[in-house]
């Protein structure tokens, strides 16, 4: 609940107006029962017990990278689901890159997320407690977010909605919206909705693919939405924010990488104000794709940058930590199904 919805609530409750600015703090601590809430008369706190269900996150699995300081999260959430959430340290402040839905229901071939479809969407304090929780385990201010995890945030568009205004709450985290990412596979009325309230947030499209044919057959809501409707949708959303698109294309070895794409490329995205992200494919191992040499991913680049775009190579971060989304998440279910099933 937003500030001003959780007033009339706590009236109803009986509660005087000063109430709303202490529970609204509470829930920003990352507190697993309303009986933490100390400074609340004990009757209020067992009603909310009783009235409200906290969606908070706890820890399954905690992994940190030996080499860059990236840590990953496999929460545990309180139906027993898992979703998985990674704090990131880049020289401008720590980064947590967040799930919006347990599993995914697009479906992209080289996305572990999607393997199993999609559980359930995520609560919008399900996503604000991944940010609450690795500030504070790690004791660090968050000041970036990128909604990247598992998950397509446009197909769960309420709840995604509700956390961009809850994580950028001037009484709460505070998080300026410029520093949020969402990132989205390409649900074109999703992108003409999140216009409408023209959030200052970076838009990242998952393209990559410079046209309709490779692009089906690596991403099923490519048959859904062509690349020249998603292309306007994004230069009709680029018109409301004015602020720059980003691009994401990840490299799959002989399926996108060749010279010829990265002109498509070029041509497809002239005349919009945009980056391109350039992703090393991350192998999956219930697929088969590769991610191209390093020579011919920088091939790919130069090629864009020939053609006048903005363009960098995504560096990997975690790579000793199953860092990219779905994988870890997928090993300990099993590990933890293993281990139920012994007698
Ligand atoms: N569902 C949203 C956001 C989560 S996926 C989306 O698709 O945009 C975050 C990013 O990781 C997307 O750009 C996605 O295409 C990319 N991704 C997924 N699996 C990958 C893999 N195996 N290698 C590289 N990038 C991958
Ligand atoms: Fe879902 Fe994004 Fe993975 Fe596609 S890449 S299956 S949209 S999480």
């Amino acid at each position: 609940m937003l500030p001003e919805e959780l007033e009339p609530f706590l009236k109803e409750l009986g509660q005087p107006r000063f109430r709303t600015k202490q529970v609204f703090k509470w829930l920003q601590t990352g507190i697993s029962s309303f009986d933490e809430m100390t400074d609340l008369p004990k009757n209020l706190r067992t009603v909310l017990e009783e009235r409200c269900l906290l969606t908070g996150v706890t820890v399954e699995r905690k992994l940190c990278s030996q080499l860059d300081g990236t840590v990953k999260y496999l929460y545990r959430l309180h139906d027993g689901a898992h979703i998985e959430s990674v704090l990131m340290k880049y020289e401008h402040g720590y980064t947590v890159c967040i799930s919006t839905q347990v599993g995914c229901r697009m479906g992209c071939s080289f996305c572990a997320s999607g393997l199993n479809g999609l559980v359930r969407n995520l609560t919008p304090y399900e996503m604000l407690s991944q940010v609450i929780f690795a500030g504070r385990d790690n004791g660090v201010r968050i000041s970036n977010v990128v909604m990247m995890g598992m998950g397509e945030p446009l197909d769960n568009f309420n709840h995604s909605v509700r956390f961009l205004q809850l994580v950028s709450h001037p009484q709460g985290l505070n998080i300026g919206l410029r520093h949020i990412s969402l990132s989205t596979s390409g649900i074109v009325p999703g992108i003409y909705k999140l216009a409408e309230y023209a959030f200052p947030i970076t838009l990242s499209v998952s393209l990559h693919a410079p046209n309709d044919g490779i692009r089906k057959s690596i991403m099923p809501v490519a048959k859904r939405w062509s690349v020249a409707e998603l292309i306007q949708a994004c230069r009709d959303y680029q018109k409301v924010t004015t602020r720059r698109i980003s691009f994401e294309y990840a490299l799959i070895e002989g399926v996108n990488d060749s010279e010829q794409c990265a002109e498509e490329l070029a041509r497809l995205l002239k005349g919009l104000l945009c980056h391109v992200n350039l992703i090393p494919a991350n192998p999956v191992r219930e697929n088969s794709f590769q991610k191209p040499d390093r020579k011919k991913i920088e091939l790919f680049r130069t090629r864009l940058e020939k053609s006048g775009m903005n363009a960098t190579i995504r560096r990997t971060l975690g790579a000793d930590i199953e860092a990219s989304c779905g994988q870890l998440r997928r090993r300990v279910e099993k590990e933890l199904q293993r281990e139920g099933n012994k007698p």
